[in-house]
């Protein structure tokens, strides 16, 4: 019953809503038509158009402007328009549209004529938008009474429920392979949970709130279900992104409703994921951020509002830690701010251990070769790596997951599915050399560089081919002897085909190499103080999410110098490489062919091709030790 006349009242609204809506837009409409025609009397409006017959050319708005003697007529629609000069061509230019503009034409003795009649789409460009800001104030100050009087907002909430998975989590800390310290850090909460008394009794301050910050997939999720499954209390998840949506007040009402059905289940664990989309900080001037603050501003009461022996613990998890508002991560909020980095090897290497119990797996899979291969993953995209290694397994008919399937995934989720790419048979020989050209190289600068893992002319996502390097362990630096074997590494694709094919028969393929050595010359120079000549200044700077700042700007004169030695350095590298390969003619040409012929080869079979089974290992060095003191000399 009571309903009922809500709803009757309600559409009454709407009625007197739309009514004022529609005289708004008139009067406004009218006001700036008025306004418009008054304030330019200079301007002859005829309603003449000019027909277009032959092709006129086009101008652009300053050749519109320097050319305005030149101009017998002009007839403008919105920002395009159409003319004739006095020579009789006729033109066509894209305006700007000012007054003043329009002014000078005419006093140049231009005939200006606007086209002011509208299409319908020009009047559905118009009204729609303005009749739609109008429709949502409406709503807006409808879900603010309602939020007073408290019913409305109940009945929003009904018909928008928070989406919240809840349930006493079987997850424990043994789930969660690889961030060792981290769960060490958010035991000390498990402790609380279950043994609220002994807190309490030695008058501890307990803790409300943790942030779980940490790049997507690195099981910030998994962690916390864990803590709720090692406490064995209930445990609430929702998203950030729930709250936030375009009726006012709604997300008010549903951060009340969810730490009420926390207060009724604690001890509990209430989980709010993406957080930074409720909490983040207070200066952006989007349309909903009145509601945004509105929602932020209850979490933070409802948060200082719960006495500690309740009990519940709020995690929030978000990859943006920065973006907070700083009153989140005041003392009795989110007090306690862990941090989850992507797994390190031995991290990765435990991650794809637990994982791998649930698959079935050859024994000859060396996991350990999975984890130095994949750096930047995190333990969402190792245990998809195991899955996809999985189907893979199933498609190929393997009875178990073999190495070559966990091979095939990784290259998969790097790289893009294998292409069935119909090449020419030249292109195939070329990329084999090219490829064969780096695999070369690299195995001669075995020492410095990462192990090769293979070598393959197979097409994957734009590669057309390419050489793939295990590293040994995660790294954190490079010493200035494996930047300088990795370009010239980088370089030898381009040289060999160069060398077998001939100067005039260089292909684009050697692009992502030139880009990729361009880069990492430039890093070495500018940021990491490698070259002798420009020295120990940072002449630009990356900032962190990959934004570059430019911190100290250089001079004209040091631009040109670094721009001078990254040029020095790519063309020492190619140097290098062509060197090593025309020495070497014979074995890259066996390379090439063994990978014509089998399209993959492994690092061990390229070490077996390159050194041949002598021990050419020493020459390597030598070599190198050569290179280096060489470029020291340089300076
Ligand atoms: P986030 O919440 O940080 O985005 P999730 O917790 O949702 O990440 O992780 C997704 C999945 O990835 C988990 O369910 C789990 O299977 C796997 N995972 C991520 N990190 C780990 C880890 N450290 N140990 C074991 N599994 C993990
Ligand atoms: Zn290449």
């Amino acid at each position: 019953m009571r309903k009922k006349m809500f709803k009757k009242g309600s559409s009454a609204n709407w009625f007197l809503g739309l009514f004022v809506v529609l005289f708004l837009v008139v009067v406004a409409r009218t006001v700036i038509g008025v306004s418009g025609n008054d304030s330019k009397p200079d301007v002859v409006a005829t309603e003449q158009q000019v027909v277009v017959s032959e092709k006129p050319v086009v101008l652009t708005f300053s050749d519109v402007l320097r050319r305005a003697e030149d101009i017998k007529s002009i007839n403008i629609r919105d920002k395009d328009a159409n003319g004739v000069l006095k020579d009789g061509t006729k033109f066509k230019a894209v305006i700007s549209y000012d007054p003043e503009f329009l002014t000078k034409l005419s006093e140049k003795g231009a005939v200006v004529s606007i086209d002011s009649s509208q299409s319908w789409v020009d009047v559905l460009g118009t009204w729609l938008p303005i009749i739609f800001t109008l429709l949502i104030v409406f709503w807006i100050f409808r879900g603010l009474r309602g939020g007073a009087s408290g019913g409305l907002s109940r009945t929003l909430l009904a018909q928008n429920p928070t989406k919240v998975t809840t349930g006493k989590p079987k997850t424990t800390f043994a789930d969660v392979a690889g961030i060792d310290a981290e769960k060490q850090e958010l035991m000390e909460i498990v402790e609380f949970l279950k043994n609220k008394d002994k807190f309490k009794a030695l008058g501890a301050r307990v803790p409300r709130g943790v942030l779980l910050s940490g790049e997507p997939g690195t099981g910030k999720t998994l962690l916390a279900r864990a803590i709720a499954g090692e406490a064995n209390v209930p445990f609430f998840a929702t998203s950030g992104s729930d709250f936030s949506g375009i009726i006012v007040g709604l997300g008010v009402a549903k951060i009340k409703e969810m730490f009420e059905m926390a207060k009724r289940n604690a001890p509990c664990i209430l989980f709010i994921d993406e957080i930074d989309a409720i909490g983040q900080k207070r200066s952006s001037h989007s349309f909903n951020d009145q509601d945004r603050e509105q929602t932020l501003n209850q979490l933070l009461i409802e948060m200082d509002g719960f006495a500690n022996e309740t009990g519940i613990i709020v995690i929030g998890a978000t990859n943006r830690p920065d973006m907070l508002d700083t009153a989140l991560l005041r003392p009795g909020r989110f007090d306690r701010q862990v941090q989850i980095e992507l797994p390190d090897l031995a991290g990765r290497d435990a991650i794809l251990n637990l994982h791998a119990k649930k698959f079935k797996i050859s024994p000859d899979v060396q996991l350990k070769d999975v984890a130095r291969g994949t750096t930047g993953f995190s333990g969402a995209d190792l245990e998809n790596l195991l899955n996809e290694g999985a189907l893979h397994a199933v498609r190929a008919g393997h009875k178990s997951v073999e190495q070559s399937d966990l091979d095939e995934a990784r290259d998969k989720i790097l790289m893009g599915p294998k292409k069935n790419r119909k090449m020419r048979a030249e292109d195939i020989k070329l990329t084999a050399y090219h490829e064969a050209g780096h695999a070369f190289v690299s195995v001669i600068y075995a020492d410095v560089t990462d192990p090769i893992h293979k070598a393959t002319i197979v097409p994957r996502g734009r590669a057309l081919g390419m050489v793939q390097h295990l590293p040994v362990d995660d790294k954190v630096s490079m010493t200035i002897q494996e930047v300088r074997a990795n370009l010239a590494v980088a370089m030898a694709g381009r040289a060999s085909e160069e060398i077998f094919f001939g100067a005039d028969k260089i292909t684009t393929g050697a692009e992502a190499d030139i880009d990729m050595a361009t880069r990492l010359a430039r890093y070495s120079i500018t940021t990491a103080g490698l070259s002798p000549k420009i020295g120990l200044a940072a002449v630009k700077q990356v900032a962190a999410f990959g934004m570059r700042t430019q911190l100290e700007s250089a001079s004209e004169q040091t631009a040109q110098m670094v721009d001078a030695e990254i040029r020095s350095w790519l063309d020492k590298a190619h140097a290098d490489a062509v060197k090593i390969l025309t020495k070497n003619k014979k074995t890259v040409e066996k390379l090439a062919d063994e990978l014509l012929k089998r399209e993959t080869l492994t690092g061990e079979e390229i070490k077996e091709i390159v050194l041949g089974g002598k021990k050419s290992k020493p020459e390597a060095k030598k070599m190198v030790k050569k290179r280096v003191k060489k470029t020291n000399a340089k300076k």
